[in-house]
């Protein structure tokens, strides 16, 4: 008989854990009130897939999650990950900036076993909630051997994304998250995978202990005042995304704040606001300034990763 698998939970908080006030006003309620004891013994099927333990690592609206809780919870992955009797770790998570602790914990793990984000569109006792569903999908991913080798995944609404390109696109859909271009890796019940994810050839060191680096972004609209790269450079920031229209196009009245930025230490990366850049055009590669294909969101995650481990920031952004 084939061993049983065995899930580490590591709950964060969110709407998953989320509690309304009053069941016919669902809409309004608090985020991160339950505990992972009390996610798990609102799905008793829980343990049919999979033999679970559970860690308490924090308790948020995933608003008020920091790189320093990114940081925490990617030595929370790692430690689960070293023990032999886990096979796959599930992150519960606020759908919020899901895909930012998502993608840093993808950044700085490399390992073939799954580890999975899930989260809730609506609290746990709203009178027909998705987190019940969302954490047995994301039990039975992480339990599977069809989910390693694919990075770290987030299943949400019956779709397994990787973290790299997935998006909450969405305030209030049950199916809030998309992943644009590059498409879903999979669906669940039953699981199916549609692609694979390319493994990256190294994984990021997390981040030593110490202040992060701080990383801006700044929407750049037609005539945003450039005085807005110097102001973040005095107030401390070592980088700067801007998230630019079109195809990343920096206005002419930028570039002189761009090279004076670069002077002054500040790493600075132009992306499409859009969250879809293509290669560099001829004038942009002149300029002392990356180019990323990620989304904003998604370049201020691997650029302040990338910043804090002292890494070549280049390699990061291209991931
Ligand atoms: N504000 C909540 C959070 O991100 C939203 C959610 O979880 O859906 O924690």
């Amino acid at each position: 008989m084939a061993k049983r698998a065995s899930v580490h939970l590591i709950a964060t908080g969110g709407t998953i854990a989320g509690v309304a006030d009053d069941v016919n006003a669902p809409q309004h309620y608090a985020a991160g009130v339950l505990t992972a004891e009390q996610l798990i013994a609102s799905v008793p099927g829980l343990f049919a897939v999979a033999d679970l333990t559970v860690e308490q690592l924090y308790n948020l609206d995933s608003r008020d999650m920091t790189p320093e809780h990114w940081r925490g919870l990617a030595r929370a992955v790692h430690a689960a990950l070293a023990r032999d009797d886990v096979d796959g770790v599930v992150v519960t998570h606020g759908t919020d900036t899901l895909e930012e602790s998502a993608f840093y914990v993808d950044l700085v793990t490399q390992s073939p076993k799954p580890v999975v984000f899930t989260g809730a569109m609506r609290p746990a006792n709203a009178p027909s909630p998705d987190g019940p569903m969302n954490l047995l999908d994301a039990v039975t991913v992480a339990a599977s051997p069809k989910a390693r080798g694919l990075g770290v995944l987030a299943v949400l609404h019956q779709r397994i994304h990787a973290a790299r390109d997935v998006t909450k696109s969405s305030p209030d859909r049950l199916d809030a998250f998309s992943s644009g271009e590059g498409g879903v890796v999979g669906r669940t019940s039953p699981i199916q995978i549609f692609r694979a994810v390319v493994p990256r050839e190294k994984a990021l060191p997390v981040a030593p202990d110490g202040p992060l680096p701080r990383v801006d972004v700044l929407l750049i609209g037609a005539g945003s005042a450039p005085d807005m790269l110097e102001a973040a450079r005095e107030k401390g920031a070592r980088g700067v995304v801007l998230a630019l229209p079109g195809n990343a196009s920096m206005p002419e009245a930028w570039r002189h704040s761009v090279i004076a930025a670069a002077g002054g230490g500040v790493t600075t990366v132009l992306v499409a606001r859009s969250g879809k850049t293509l290669p560099p055009k001829p004038g942009q590669e002149i300029l002392p300034a990356l180019v990323s294909a990620l989304p904003p969101a998604k370049a201020r995650v691997a650029l302040l990763a990338a910043l804090g481990a002292e890494s070549d920031a280049e390699f990061w952004l291209y991931v």
